[in-house]
């Protein structure tokens, strides 16, 4: 049956050809190290959980308005106190994870042919979710010589050209967090052209060391009004089965994006939802979040300075989410077990073959000098993982 051109010009993932392999070799009983988990490794915290099974115990079974009122409530409260942005709880919309709200955005605002600048490496479904919108990506690159960062004088530069900016710091898929100075000259770039900013602030609680987080609209009173701040309580709370994100932003985009839900999902899951308002609501939370933060925090350290110590690799640190990526590109040209390593692909197909370790390559984020490695795994696999790939490199 034939496709439609518009799905058929979405790439599929660079990265599946990689992690079906890591499947099908740990179905074959293969022992394979497994740096590619975009999720943390810990459960949902018990009184998350407790709430929505509360919730379903209660018969909160039924469609409910697209996001609950309390929960929107409860997001424009936390809004206030933690990110200094003044919202109604009408600006608020609760979607299927942050993923979702994105997708639905750059529906509402993109016109075909609309450029969308995105700072380079990127998180991979910016791409296909700007081109299903009719929009095109244009890339602002951003290197591992620029500490994966970019100024505000390519923001000047670009923003002319374009229509719509994508900030996501902390980064996927670089850990990088811009500092609340860097992050201000941005702002005062973007304020000087008619870029609408779209914020991904998802990983925001998970910081490190002496690292602040500041978001994005309240840097500037002039900034809320073309801002879309995007949030979700997958990583934060690890809750990624859940499907629960949300986007806060101008009531008008609020409003078409709620109508485009409206005959797309309807309402996120009800009983989800009563988890989502235990998770901003209940004292415990921070308690929770911290633990997981600090765990990360070691991972991240330690797998910095393992990669750091290994010969031809260079790693930017990690200040935020849970990757390290590494640029590898001075054994490009080399051939590991026979495969001839000519960029990232190669080199994550020779970690398989090789060393049975699963890295996420490089391309698939624009950037293929480099590969992303998840610390959303225990100490002990990523001692295990980085001594294979060390021995591996050394071979
Ligand atoms: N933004 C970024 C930068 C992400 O890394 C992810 C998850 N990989 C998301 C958004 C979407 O998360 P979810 O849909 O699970 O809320």
């Amino acid at each position: 049956m034939e496709l439609s051109e518009r799905i058929s010009q979405v790439a599929p993932s660079a990265t599946i050809a990689v992690t079906s392999k890591a499947k099908a070799m740990k179905a074959d009983g293969i022992d394979v190290v497994s740096f590619g988990a975009g999720e943390p490794d810990f459960d949902t915290p018990e009184f998350i959980k407790d709430a929505a099974k509360a919730a379903l115990d209660a018969g909160d079974t039924k469609y409910v308005p697209a996001s609950a009122g309390k929960l929107k409530a409860a997001i424009a409260a936390k809004l206030l106190s933690e990110n200094k942005l003044d919202v109604a709880p009408e600006q608020v919309l609760v979607t299927f994870g942050g993923k979702h709200a994105l997708y639905d955005a750059f529906q509402c605002l993109i016109n075909p042919g609309d450029k969308v600048l995105l700072p380079t490496p990127y998180w991979v479904s910016y791409v296909e979710q700007i081109k299903l919108a009719g929009g095109e990506p244009m890339f602002i690159p951003a290197g591992p010589e620029n500490g994966f960062k970019i100024t505000p004088d390519q923001v000047r530069e670009y923003g002319q050209m374009a229509r719509a900016i994508v900030i996501n710091s902390p980064c996927n898929p670089t850990g990088v967090t811009y500092t609340p100075d860097e992050l201000a000259a941005i702002a005062e770039a973007v304020l000087e052209t008619d870029l609408i900013v779209l914020t991904d602030e998802i990983y925001e609680k998970l910081i490190y060391g002496d690292t602040e987080f500041v978001s994005f609209a309240s840097l500037d009173p002039r900034l809320p009004e073309r801002t879309l701040t995007f949030n979700g309580l997958a990583k934060t709370f690890s809750m990624t089965g859940w499907r629960l994100g949300w986007v806060a932003g101008p009531i008008e985009v609020i409003k078409a994006m709620a109508t485009l839900m409206s005959h797309e999902t309807t309402n996120p899951v009800s009983f989800a939802q009563a988890g989502a308002l235990a998770a901003y609501t209940d004292p415990r939370a921070a308690g929770a979040v911290e633990a997981m933060r600090q765990e990360f925090e070691k991972r991240g350290e330690h797998m910095h300075q393992r990669l750091s110590a290994i010969d031809g690799v260079s790693c930017v640190k990690p200040t935020g989410a849970f990757y390290c990526f590494p640029d590898v590109s001075s054994h490009y040209g080399r051939t590991i077990g026979g495969i001839e390593v000519g960029g990232s692909l190669q080199f994550a197909e020779a970690g398989l073959d090789v060393a049975n370790i699963a890295v996420v390559p490089g391309v698939a984020f624009g950037e293929d000098r480099c590969v992303r490695l998840s610390f959303a795994t225990s100490m002990e696999q990523i001692d295990e993982g980085l001594d294979r790939l060390e021995a591996m490199l050394k071979s």
